[in-house]
């Protein structure tokens, strides 16, 4: 299970400055049981993105959004609606938040933060990974995550170390900035590089104190009693 929760619409507004039509796509996984991307959640961020004047192409609600194989297959249908819109609104944790930035070549823009549990953050075969920072950055970084792609986790860029494309501290491994780069200038985005982000809040990298009593924290973490 991964947690999320929506980002305040004005920060995803913001994220769609300058864009006219959107798509919207939501997960009846975590997300719907996060109350953060399901169907009725996505009905919402239609109806209010279209009061605040943007066009909404279309919207579409997969199981599983962190799974790129059911991307592909559920977009199937909407390959015009996605093709009409400027951007996607992805409406789940960060790892879904990725996995379709991977999966379809279009700019994606997050409406969650992914927060955390404490707990396995859930079973799927992908590659992309989420520390559940709580300040979703993917918007800035083409869809790939800085604190999982890159080793030092910086977010504010390449350490200047990597060879080849490679990892200064890990050489089998890609440098996640270069990753990161080249995403950005392959859709176009190469002007988030200049966008000066607020420094990492480390409390949002733990979970909430609120939350430690939950029986939803309790089934993540296996020592918790679950309250019924
Ligand atoms: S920036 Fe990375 S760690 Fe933070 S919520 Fe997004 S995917 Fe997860
Ligand atoms: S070489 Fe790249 S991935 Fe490695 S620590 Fe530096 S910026 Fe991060």
């Amino acid at each position: 299970m991964i947690l999320s929760e929506p980002k305040p619409l004005e920060e995803v507004l913001g994220y769609l400055e300058g864009e006219k039509s959107v798509f919207i796509l939501g997960c009846n996984g975590c997300a719907q049981s996060s109350g953060s991307g399901g169907p009725e959640q996505v009905a919402e961020m239609k109806t209010k993105l279209e009061a605040a004047g943007k066009k909404v192409t279309g919207t579409k609600v997969i199981d599983f959004l962190c799974e790129k194989a059911l991307v592909k297959s559920g977009l199937r249908g909407k390959v015009n609606e996605v093709k009409a819109a400027d951007s996607i609104l992805v409406m789940t944790c960060g790892i879904g938040i990725q996995a379709v930035a991977a999966a379809v070549n279009k700019v994606c823009h997050p409406a969650c933060n992914t927060v955390n549990l404490g707990g396995s953050r859930g079973e799927w075969p992908g590659s992309e990974r989420c520390y559940e920072c709580g300040q979703c950055l993917l918007d800035y970084t083409g869809g790939i995550c800085p604190l999982t792609a890159c080793t030092k986790s910086l977010v504010s860029g390449a350490c200047g170390g990597a060879n080849n494309g490679k990892c200064e501290l890990s050489p089998d491994k890609d440098c996640g900035w270069e990753l990161i780069y080249n995403r950005l200038k392959a859709r176009g985005q190469l002007d988030k590089l200049k966008v000066a982000l607020d420094p990492l809040d480390h409390n949002k990298l733990a979970a909430r104190p609120e939350m430690l009593a939950t029986s939803r924290y309790a089934l993540e973490n296996h020592d918790q009693e679950v309250k019924a």
